[in-house]
């Protein structure tokens, strides 16, 4: 008597589930992506209760034949491929035939679909993978798909998933990912019967402002570089219009979004020498490559590839992207800026920094230490980096010390120092937090929304009290007080952008002192920003008394010492 045997095709499905529909955002992808490959040209999403309740999505591609319907949710049944020769070659999104068995194994799947050429629409049903029979319908010419009571039949996988505002969050997000990709497609998107997206057909730029911001696309790069079998294309933040996180890098490989290690780090390169370090890029690029040189099928759910030869495509992807970074103000912006157009630190420090009115107020309790020991009363000596002479075109501040001149980089230096203070009132507990007297109100994602929620208690720690006013509309109550002064939505909005790439709160303590680094960033200093002297000596003898101020939170330094001697060096004195 054998113990192994089969297990009954439900269970089968249910397994096969947990990996491809992992929630109602995987469930959302697998729709589209069917949507796609059917060749819709208008496709519409609306869910209930963050698509647990409902999830429909409403194509008007090729539709299904009345056939082919039991099928169609039968377990590893496609009509994309059909040899393994075809599975290396596939240009479709989808061809392991298990999205729609799977879900109609831990849900109730309804499908309705009419060919253009069929009389009227067939229906079939599939309740926790009981197949009904086929029956007539009424519907326009293409596919419309009902997901009910997601994971109904399998309690504990319903654990898992998040609040309402969570998944609804991601599957916005998931939606926002193929709309980019497909910007000749209409899209729109609704929850509880409140429609927030409406794209029409449009250009990839037009799209790109829609899913990724009006900034992003008005001062994108174009990029289009082509070689034998690969090719990418798309959209790059010029250096200047980047983000505090990494909220908005698009990558398709063959037209799927993924998250691929080399070509990022390619990017990530391609970035390097014009980027400053604590912002990253935003882009939307496609990367096009011969479907025989890359393995899509290496995760049910086609999140990830593998490379045939990962070096050339590490290659081509940092080559194509440095050439068009190269020279990132060509047609993009006149004046000043062009002048230090080949100097790297120039152009990162420039184009991202504009003129703010948060240096006095952040300086406040710095210059006020300053007046109880004012810096005539000092020795020279001991203020081992001098005093201030001047700021040199809004980025150094330039002092003298027993040395001779002290050249300091005026954000990193004071990022530092706000840095440490955070780090320390951290260390006692929370950071303290100064309560708002009129809350700051701003117009927020489902992303934002969730995050907000699902982080409160982390958000307190960090000193701002977020919390929604409305399902689209946040509110902060009070900021860190060690950053009074700066834009509080800026950093709510890039701090909610950092805590959403951390799940468990493990991971947030682990990934605190990034998100202070975020937080410091905002409360630093700005380029451009004229300083009078005494801010000038605040700063110098802030960095005196910070630890670690020789090297801002990136590594780079803060400041540097030019001796007489080198100074006379320059000039063949005493020679
Ligand atoms: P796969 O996409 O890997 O083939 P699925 O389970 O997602 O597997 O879908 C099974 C089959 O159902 C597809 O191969 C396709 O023929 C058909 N199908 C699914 N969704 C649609 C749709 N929206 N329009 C037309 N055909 C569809
Ligand atoms: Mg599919």
């Amino acid at each position: 008597m054998g113990l192994i045997r089969a297990l009954p095709e439900l269970l089968v499905n249910q397994i096969a589930a947990g990996e491809v529909i992992e929630r109602p955002a995987s469930a959302l992808k697998e729709l589209l992506e069917n949507s796609l490959d059917a060749g819709a040209r208008s496709i519409a999403v609306d869910l209930h209760e963050g698509g647990v309740r409902r999830l429909r999505v409403v194509d008007d591609g090729a539709g299904i034949e009345r056939d082919d319907l039991p099928l169609a949710v039968a377990r590893f049944a496609t009509s994309k491929i059909a040899t393994l020769e075809d599975l290396e070659h596939a240009a479709t999104l989808g061809f392991r035939g298990e999205a729609l068995a799977s879900i109609g194994a831990v849900a109730r799947l309804a499908i309705a679909s009419r060919r253009a050429s069929d009389r009227h629409a067939w229906r079939i049903a599939c309740e926790a993978g009981e197949v009904s029979a086929v029956e007539p319908a009424a519907l326009a010419a293409g596919t419309t798909i009902d997901v009910e009571d997601l994971y109904f039949n399998t309690p504990a996988r319903r654990k898992f998933l998040k609040s309402e505002a969570t998944e609804h969050a991601r599957c916005d997000e998931a939606f926002a990912r193929i709309a980019l990709s497909r910007p000749d497609v209409a899209f729109s998107f609704a929850h509880n019967g409140r429609r927030t997206r409406h794209l029409p057909p449009e250009t990839a730029r037009a799209r790109g402002a829609r899913i990724a911001g009006d900034d992003f696309a008005a001062g994108a790069l174009e990029i289009d570089v082509r070689s034998d079998r690969i090719a990418l294309t798309g959209l790059a933040a010029a250096p200047g219009f980047t983000r505090p996180s990494r909220d908005a890098q698009f990558l398709y490989v063959n037209g799927r979004f993924v998250r691929d290690k080399v070509v990022s780090h390619a990017i990530r390169e391609a970035y390097a020498d014009v980027l400053h370090h604590d912002r990253h890029p935003a882009f939307a690029l496609f990367l096009e490559i011969d479907p025989a040189l890359v393995d899509v099928n290496v995760h049910p759910t086609k999140g990830e590839v593998r490379f045939r030869d990962t070096g050339s495509v590490h290659q081509f992807v940092f080559r194509a992207l440095s050439r068009v970074l190269a020279d990132p103000l060509a047609g993009q912006k006149s004046g000043p800026l062009s002048k230090f157009g080949t100097v790297p630190a120039f152009q990162s420090l420039l184009a991202v920094e504009q003129p703010a009115g948060r240096y006095e107020a952040m300086f406040a309790t710095v210059v006020e230490d300053e007046r109880r020991a004012p810096a005539s009363e000092v020795a020279m000596e001991s203020a081992m980096l001098g005093y201030a002479l001047a700021q040199l075109h809004g980025v150094y501040v330039l002092a003298q010390n027993a040395a001779g001149l002290v050249v300091v980089d005026m954000h990193a230096a004071h990022e530092r120092i706000v840095y440490e203070r955070l780090k320390a009132s951290l260390g006692t507990a929370s950071i303290e937090a100064q309560p708002l007297l009129i809350p700051a109100t701003f117009a927020a994602t489902p992303q934002e929304i969730a995050t907000s929620e699902a982080q409160a208690a982390t958000l307190r720690t960090l000193g701002l009290d977020v919390s929604p006013l409305s399902p689209t509309v946040l509110a902060i109550r009070s900021r860190p007080a060690a950053l009074a002064g700066g834009d509080v939505v800026e950093l709510a909005r890039s701090v909610l952008a950092e805590l959403a790439q951390y799940d468990a709160s493990s991971v947030i303590q682990r990934a605190q002192h990034e998100i202070l680094s975020t937080m410091a960033c905002h409360g630093a200093v700005r380029a451009n920003r004229q300083l009078t002297l005494d801010e000038m000596n605040a700063l110098l003898r802030d960095m005196e008394r910070t630890e670690r101020a020789d090297q801002c939170n990136h590594g780079r330094p803060t400041w540097r010492q030019i001796t007489v001697r080198e100074l006379d060096g320059l000039f063949w004195r005493g020679r």
